[in-house]
């Protein structure tokens, strides 16, 4: 089972980031409401927990008092484009608020970027995973809670290897020189600058060098959000990390949904008038005659809340008539989307360390499968899920299954025990 959430029409990557150049305020800028009738939501505009699931569902919640301070009342037209964790969240506040809603996602499903696959015999998360930093006031423990899920701690016990020498390596040792050569960086004078340069000098005085600081780059930098080094700056980076409910010195905690993430999700939808199949292509909002175009007809509205991933914004696939305003669509050109891709592969029994939650993989390509996740602890089934991220993830999307699932073969011959 392959993702490919880069070329995927309705997501167009994996999580916003902020490049180089671009703050929070873009994320502000991006959440502002325009004319009273459209709203914005979806993780990108949380200032918080940008990049996770909880930023999305507090974004939906927040897009939603802002209607209601706009005057939304129960006889308002209420339209919601996209029913990932963010529309879902708005839909069922405003469900609360006694309001009624419509939302229209593209996909036969709703979830978004969290969904949850079973194909493989044991429930595989292909997008969101993990709820971070479950201990403080988390809306997502509520939510499983409501749902009947329960929440697993997670180990994260890791064994790193490499290919060629066939070493073992001390990954707490790599995480302890990584953070020491971050901090420098974020104390320093560039932590708006490029946080590949600005690092490599700080990890040689780390005692950091190749090949460990191409695995620990790939693994703790490039995979937080799916950006590059080259790509974002230490403060984006900090972004990323503050998130997920940690920092640079700071391990993130983590819970997994046992049974999958999507059932988080479900309390949100009851009762939620949800059309599914329906790709929006228009969203006019001239005050004559505001209306949401669809594959299949159009639906008027007083107000509509657009929770769109930032990558599919870019991409102009939905027209705005008149255009957006230029606040809005300048936060839209900054931010970024990072990229991460998962290939989950089951076998007849595993072959691979059978005991660690993760398996880090020192390869011949620089940066590419660094990261695996067993998933025999949490399903007992023999099941291993690898990951790219940034720039390794773009090329790979470029290449056939047959390409991914053999090069994902040669690492995986390392991780025989
Ligand atoms: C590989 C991966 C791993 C992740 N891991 C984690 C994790 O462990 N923990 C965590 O908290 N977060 C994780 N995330 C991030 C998390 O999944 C997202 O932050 C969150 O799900 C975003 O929700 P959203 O509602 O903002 O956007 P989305 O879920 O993307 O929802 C937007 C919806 O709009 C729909 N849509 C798009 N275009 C149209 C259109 N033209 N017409 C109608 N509908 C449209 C989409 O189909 C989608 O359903 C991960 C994401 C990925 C991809």
């Amino acid at each position: 089972m392959r993702t490919r959430w880069g070329s995927d029409p309705f997501a167009r990557g994996a999580f916003s980031f902020l490049p180089i150049g671009a703050t929070t305020t873009d994320r502000l800028a991006l959440a502002a409401s325009i004319d009273r009738s459209i709203f914005f939501a979806g993780e990108a505009t949380s200032t918080t927990h940008s990049g996770t699931v909880r930023g999305a569902v507090e974004s939906g919640r927040r897009a939603v008092s802002e209607m209601l301070a706009a005057g939304a009342i129960a006889s308002s037209r209420i339209v919601i484009i996209g029913a990932g964790a963010a529309g879902l969240a708005a839909a069922a506040e405003l469900r609360s608020a006694g309001l009624a809603s419509v939302v229209f996602e593209a996909r036969d499903r709703i979830g978004g970027r969290v969904h949850t696959d079973r194909s493989l015999g044991a429930p595989v998360d292909l997008g969101a995973s993990l709820v971070y930093d479950p201990t403080s006031g988390n809306p997502l423990v509520t939510l499983a809670r409501q749902a009947g899920v329960t929440l697993d701690d997670v180990d994260d016990s890791i064994v790193v290897r490499d290919q060629r020498s066939h070493r073992r390596y001390d990954a707490a040792e790599i995480d302890t020189r990584l953070t020491a050569a971050l901090e420098r960086v974020g104390a320093g004078s560039r932590a708006d600058a490029e946080l590949a340069g600005a690092l490599r000098t700080e990890a040689a005085a780390s005692g950091l060098r190749d090949p460990e600081l191409t695995y620990a780059v790939a693994s703790r930098i490039d995979g937080i959000a799916g950006a590059a080094a080259t790509e974002w700056a230490w403060r984006g980076y900090d972004e990323a990390l503050r998130s997920h409910g940690g920092g640079v010195g700071a391990m993130t905690t983590q819970a997994l949904p046992r049974g999958g993430f999507g059932a988080l999700l479900a309390p949100l939808a009851d009762g939620i008038d949800i059309r599914l199949g329906q790709v929006v292509s228009r969203l006019e909002w001239s005050r004559a005659r505001p209306r949401v175009v669809t594959t299949s007809g159009e639906a008027p509205f007083d107000m509509v809340l657009v929770t769109l991933p930032v990558g599919v914004l870019q991409a102009d696939s939905v027209v705005f008539d008149p255009p957006l305003p230029a606040s809005t669509s300048a936060a839209i050109r900054r931010l970024g989307m990072g990229l991460v891709d998962h290939l989950a592969l089951r076998f007849p029994r595993p072959f691979w360390d059978s005991s660690p939650t993760w398996l880090g993989f020192i390869g011949t390509t620089p940066g590419e499968w660094t990261t695996w996740r067993n998933l025999g602890p949490s399903t007992q089934q023999p099941i291993i899920v690898g990951r790219n991220a940034a720039l390794v993830a773009r090329a790979f999307d470029a290449r056939s299954d047959a390409q991914v699932v053999a090069s994902a073969m040669s690492a995986l011959r390392l991780l025989r025990r």
